[in-house]
């Protein structure tokens, strides 16, 4: 799909948020991780060095609840003064992460391998927690470091990154300067300071959109949801490599596949201020729309069709008007992708055209626009759990579909895609 102009945003302005959730749509099968990496310890295991990983989870701990506490003579406790370069690294990661208010850091040694005696190189896991946050930690992600024993305990010496799990690592939000952190009552926007005026903005709508969220995704307890405020696309590609060309404005992703895991949104602070000037209004139905995704990750399966999950995220922030797919149907020519392409649970993923990706939005807007005008809201709610309870049932989409359609609201799917249609060029 080509990329937005403002000339195209100001015509469109439906147009960005399509191409979030594109954007979304790719989180969702792809793993938005970093790049697992597949190469493990070649050969020599350190054998008999299992008391001095005793010694290395130590230093770990150490370094974990450093960080948590903020207690900047313990971390520096640990770091290996005869490696300066590192050292002073490691201690702007502390002073760059000082605003982040950790509820648990978690850093676990995976495997080590002595290469010199005194000298390991370490595999870790590592994810953290945020106070008032999701409650479980993210997926955990891999790092690897080298130690020295030094006076009988194991200091940090270096990054073995490249070493040990053969790649250099992705960049971090950190990595773009020291964090800054404002707190909502339900959200944490995390930025670096020249972005303030953006992380501002982006907090007031953030909490703007919440009572709205309730009140369509009613006991969707959604604690701090983190925001975090990259400078522009360069940034965020750095820290997601190849993960989104198609980059305009926010996007969420789900930090792990358990609900209590959570998600968070990501914004571009430079399409961000570029949208608010082109599109005023837009930046805060974006929030909205990537804000009703996390609330509804609890409520998501497998089968959910996408056109619901879109829809009722879009009916939260706010329809558009929908020209295209009433020009359409009005003109009786067949187009793609129909309402049934988008039960399907890749069918945002294999939109290739702007036109296709505003017809399947379209859609899904009038489908959830139709469904909480004449069944309400509960029956939205109790389809989406419904796809969520069977989404292991032995049968094909278009008949689970059927099947689910007909048990929660009484219609077939054939009856509800004809309503739609009639709805459509009513509307
Ligand atoms: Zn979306």
């Amino acid at each position: 799909m080509p990329r937005m102009d403002t000339a195209d945003l100001n015509r469109r302005p439906l147009l960005p948020l399509i191409i979030a959730c594109l954007v979304l749509a790719m989180f969702c099968t792809g793993c938005f991780g970093e790049t697992p990496a597949n190469v493990d310890w070649a050969t020599h295991e350190s054998t008999g060095a299992s008391a001095s990983a005793d010694g290395i989870q130590e230093t770990l701990d150490t370094y974990a609840s450093a960080l948590v506490e903020k207690d900047r003579v313990r971390f520096a406790s640990i770091l290996d003064q005869e490696n300066p370069a590192f050292t002073e690294q490691e201690l702007q990661r502390f002073d760059g992460l000082i605003e982040v208010p950790f509820d648990r850091y978690y850093l676990n040694l995976i495997s080590q391998t002595e290469s010199e005696p005194g000298k390991v190189a370490a595999k870790v896991a590592t994810a953290y927690t945020l106070r008032g946050s999701f409650p479980e930690l993210p997926d955990l992600r891999r790092d690897a470091y080298f130690l020295v024993r030094r006076d009988g305990g194991w200091k940090l010496a270096g990054d073995a990154g490249e070493q040990i799990l053969g790649m250099k690592r992705d960049a971090r939000f950190e990595d773009f300067g020291k964090v800054e952190a404002l707190e909502g009552d339900r959200t944490i926007v995390f930025y670096q300071s020249p972005q303030t005026e953006v992380a501002q903005q982006a907090l007031t709508m953030a909490e703007a959109s919440l009572p709205r969220i309730e009140e369509f995704v009613p006991g969707a307890s959604l604690p701090k949801v983190p925001v975090k405020v990259y400078k522009g696309t360069d940034e965020i590609n750095q820290t997601f490599p190849g993960k989104w060309q198609e980059w305009t404005g926010g996007a969420s992703r789900q930090l792990g596949e358990k609900a209590e895991q959570g998600g968070e949104i990501i914004i571009d602070a430079e399409v961000f201020q570029e949208t608010d000037k082109t599109s005023p209004g837009y930046n805060q139905k974006m929030i909205a729309h990537e804000l009703t995704h996390i609330a509804l990750f609890p409520l998501t399966g497998d089968r959910t069709p996408p056109f619901l999950i879109e829809g009722l995220a879009d009916h939260v922030a706010g329809i558009e008007d929908v020209v295209l797919l009433k020009n359409r149907l009005q003109s009786g020519s067949d187009f793609s992708p129909t309402l049934s392409d988008l039960y399907q649970p890749g069918g945002f993923s294999a939109l290739l055209t702007t036109d296709a990706a505003t017809l399947a939005y379209e859609e899904s807007d009038m489908a959830v626009a139709l469904l909480e005008e004449r069944y309400g809201n509960e029956k939205v709610l109790a389809l989406l759990r419904e796809f969520r309870r069977r989404e292991s049932d032995n049968v094909n989409q278009a008949v689970l579909v059927d099947e689910i359609f007909r048990s929660v609201l009484g219609v077939s799917w054939n009856e509800f895609e004809n309503d739609w249609r009639r709805y459509v060029l009513e509307n």
